[in-house]
């Protein structure tokens, strides 16, 4: 069920990219494994997905040491000063940060570490009520402070768009953090790179692939539907 999950994303990300002209490569599938046990995971990993997405700091500490070595670990959901130092040094990419005070937290600890950590900035472009995430209009002041920071590489946007029954509601603001991130990029600001898009889930990721998108992280679409109100 998973490996044809995983070849029906697949699929639908390539038309995606041939609609408008973007090369497959450019895209990374994210399977957001959230509240799913590891079997599951080792499913979607024999099928060759590489790289997990998980919002719990918990979570992932469960299931980190007990899956193979060559996972990309995404933590993609709300992080809290206080656990970043558990997450530092294990994760590729933390796609989630919101605050100026969190991006200084993971950089003291990346010091602390020595390493590097990849970070993404999470837009609420649509400025819903019960999402994280900077304005459209705070993010270029966050970027500029968060790249003078040690240990941390600011490399690109995130965002989670509202949950919509049609996609296609959900491309203007797929488009504005495309801009968002020209605009930025355009600044030219010292340690910053505008590589990564991480935008589009279940609902939407075809729209988001063909706005720009570099991360889709798609969860329901692979896994199945989640129990509970897990966000
Ligand atoms: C849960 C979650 C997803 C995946 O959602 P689906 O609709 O199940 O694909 C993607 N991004 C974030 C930040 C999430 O929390």
């Amino acid at each position: 069920m998973i490996r044809e999950n995983i070849a029906q994303t697949e699929e639908k990300i390539i038309e995606a990219c041939t609609r408008t002209g973007r090369d497959r490569e450019q895209v990374c599938l994210i399977a957001v494994s959230k509240t799913k046990p590891l079997e599951m995971l080792r499913e979607a990993y024999e099928a060759g997905v590489r790289d997990f997405g998980e919002n719990k700091v918990q979570e992932l500490m469960e299931k980190m040491p007990v899956l193979p070595e060559d996972i990309r670990w995404h933590m993609i959901g709300h992080l809290q000063r206080n656990k970043v130092k558990y997450i530092v040094g294990k994760v590729w990419m933390i796609h989630s940060v919101d605050s100026l005070e969190l991006a200084k937290e993971i950089s003291k600890e990346a010091v602390k570490k020595q390493v590097t950590v990849r970070i993404l900035l999470e837009v609420n472009v649509a400025e819903e009520e019960s999402k994280f995430g900077v304005t459209v209009q705070e993010a270029c002041a966050l970027a500029e402070e968060a790249a003078k920071l040690p240990g941390i590489r600011v490399e690109g946007l995130m965002t989670i768009a509202p949950f919509t029954e049609t996609p296609e509601e959900n491309r203007i603001y797929f488009k504005r953090l495309k801009q968002l991130s020209v605009d930025i990029y355009d600044k030219n600001i010292d340690n910053i790179s505008m590589n990564v898009l991480s935008m589009g889930m279940t609902g939407d990721y075809s729209v988001a692939v063909e706005e720009g998108s570099t991360y889709v992280r798609v969860g329901t679409g692979i896994f199945g539907e989640r129990k509970g109100m897990v966000v």
